[in-house]
């Protein structure tokens, strides 16, 4: 595309305010519609008495090494990141931890995972055991892993290959990920580590996920090693890209919702807003997500093969969050975030969704924002973010399933941290509705279309849509990655057909 075109972007997600950035650096009229009062999406934040929440619960797999920090760059845009080490905590049996190191070859890290092997293996559900006995079994165990290759070596040797092998993992997109690891291993402690990480980074059962996709993510962590959180909270993502660009001249109008894309001739023509403005444009960027913008375009604008393949793509399931301010710095586990792996079988782990269940034992994802960065809560204080997955179509009974489902992983939370209990000065939920609401849409999904087999790398839907001037950007089009990243990577790809 050459320079100063009209372009109108709808949506400030990570997508649409990261597309508005670059094109507007090029030297194209940008103009960025917003729906709500507030830029973000899904990637959004407000302030509550002192601290600052993210709508969300927010790691970023990559931090300033992958697409955000790339992004950043290329716009001047001042974005800064906290990234620590060890990146998390690992909680499996209710009572063994593991701390995550960002090298996965970290001697300190072979350590605690040999020591989590041995212990959840061997004491969880037995009782409590002397200090002495379990220095034996976690020295047998450390002599016999020694002794052979391990599951999880034998992964990192797969992923090498994928990394550098674009056809072997075009194939491996072909298969779930379930179906991966069960040629590799039949060891439960490692399905279930799998299984968790899957639905953390991919949001769905490892059952679902394409194993191509999932080895990317996982790959591209560990290559980079700085998983962390923006300084500031999750919203100066989008707000740097945003401030970019504004100091270089683009439009941004929040609260204006685009009603129609209007197309003329199979071209599109511009964007009309909800009150009747008409913004003409010469190409439309829509972060609206594929399915919606199918329908502000006009179904009838398309091939109808394109408008039955857009209908059939399927969305991630949810992560559903419980949100607290402490009065004190209550949980200490030597890093900024942890997670309870559930002790379930992994092939079972996340049937409770479907069911319409509650998890005896749910998976928590819980990063604590004032770990990283002390200033995102008031001095002292505590800031806690805990998700945990669930349904995404907004239903009444699937709203009801998620406040069950977070009455249990809040109770779950309180078994691991009593003291969480006595210094709560506020607590919230956010859940499916509370998404649906920001995005716009009829599902509170976390990512975006699920990246399961038939939707990733060669088959995920691409950018150009058969509507002329019409492009997608965001998690629905165009790149790999986790959530956030997967939306700065698609308007990087973007930018670079268009510029
Ligand atoms: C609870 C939760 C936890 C998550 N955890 C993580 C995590 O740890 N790490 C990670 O990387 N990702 C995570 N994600 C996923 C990540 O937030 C999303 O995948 C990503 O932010 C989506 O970005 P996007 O650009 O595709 O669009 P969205 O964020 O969906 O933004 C779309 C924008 O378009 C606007 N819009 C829609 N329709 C219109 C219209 N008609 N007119 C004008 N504007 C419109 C919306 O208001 C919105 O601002 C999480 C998500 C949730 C909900």
């Amino acid at each position: 595309m050459t320079g100063n075109k009209q372009v109108v972007v709808i949506g400030s997600g990570i997508g649409g305010a990261g597309i508005a950035a670059l094109l507007q650096s090029r030297g194209h009229q940008v103009t960025l519609l917003e729906k709500n009062p507030f830029y973000g999406g899904k990637c959004s934040s407000f302030v509550k008495d002192g601290y600052v929440v993210d709508s969300g619960v927010h790691m970023y797999s990559m931090g300033p090494r992958g697409p955000h920090g790339d992004l950043n760059r290329r716009v001047g845009g001042d974005l800064e990141w906290c990234v620590s080490n060890p990146m998390s905590d690992i909680i499996s049996s209710g009572r063994v931890h593991m701390l995550a190191y960002q090298n996965q070859f970290d001697p300190r890290g072979l350590v605690e995972n040999l020591k989590a092997v041995a212990l959840d293996r061997r004491i969880a559900g037995e009782g409590e055991r002397d200090a002495a006995k379990r220095m034996r079994l976690l020295e047998k165990e450390t002599y016999r892993a020694a002794k052979r290759m391990r599951p999880r070596e034998v992964l990192d040797a797969v992923v090498r290959i994928a990394r550098r092998d674009e056809a072997l993992l075009t194939e491996l997109d072909g298969i779930t990920l379930q179906e991966f690891a069960h040629r590799v291993t039949d060891d439960l402690g490692f399905l279930g580590t799998l299984a968790t990480l899957c639905m953390v980074l991919l949001v769905v059962p490892y059952s679902m996920a394409a194993a191509g996709e999932f080895l990317w993510c996982y790959a591209s962590i560990y290559r980079n090693r700085s998983l962390g959180v923006p300084r500031g909270s999750a919203r100066e993502i989008p707000g740097s890209f945003l401030r970019a660009f504004l100091r270089a001249g683009g439009r941004l109008r929040l609260g204006c919702e685009a009603a129609r894309i209007r197309v003329e001739g199979e071209r599109v023509r511009g964007v009309e807003s909800k009150e009747g403005e008409f913004f003409p444009a010469e190409v439309v960027v829509s972060n609206a997500g594929i399915k919606r913008t199918l329908e502000l375009a006009g179904e009838e604008n398309f091939p109808s093969e394109y408008a039955a393949y857009v209908r059939g793509l399927r969305y991630s399931y949810s992560f559903i969050t419980a949100k607290y301010g402490l009065s004190r710095r209550v949980v200490d586990v030597g890093a900024p975030s942890f997670f309870n792996k559930p002790h379930v079988h992994p092939d079972h782990m996340f049937e409770y969704i479907e069911q319409g269940g509650v998890p005896e034992d749910p998976l928590l994802f819980v990063p604590m924002p004032s770990e990283w960065d002390p200033y995102v809560a008031p001095l002292g204080r505590q800031l806690l973010i805990m998700g945990v997955p669930g349904p995404s179509e907004v239903t009444p009974q699937n709203v009801e399933q998620c406040e069950r489902i977070l009455d249990r992983a809040e109770e779950r939370l309180l078994e691991l941290f009593p003291a969480v209990k006595g210094n709560v000065e506020w607590s919230m939920r956010t859940h499916i509705s509370h998404t649906a609401a920001i995005t716009g849409k009829p599902s509170g999904e976390c990512i975006g279309l699920a990246q399961c087999v038939g939707q990733t790398g060669l088959a995920k839907p691409s950018c150009r849509t058969p509507v002329e001037g019409l492009w997608l950007v965001g998690t629905d089009a165009g790149a790999r990655g986790v959530g956030t990243e997967q939306a700065a990577a698609s308007a990087l790809y973007l930018a670079g057909i268009l510029s």
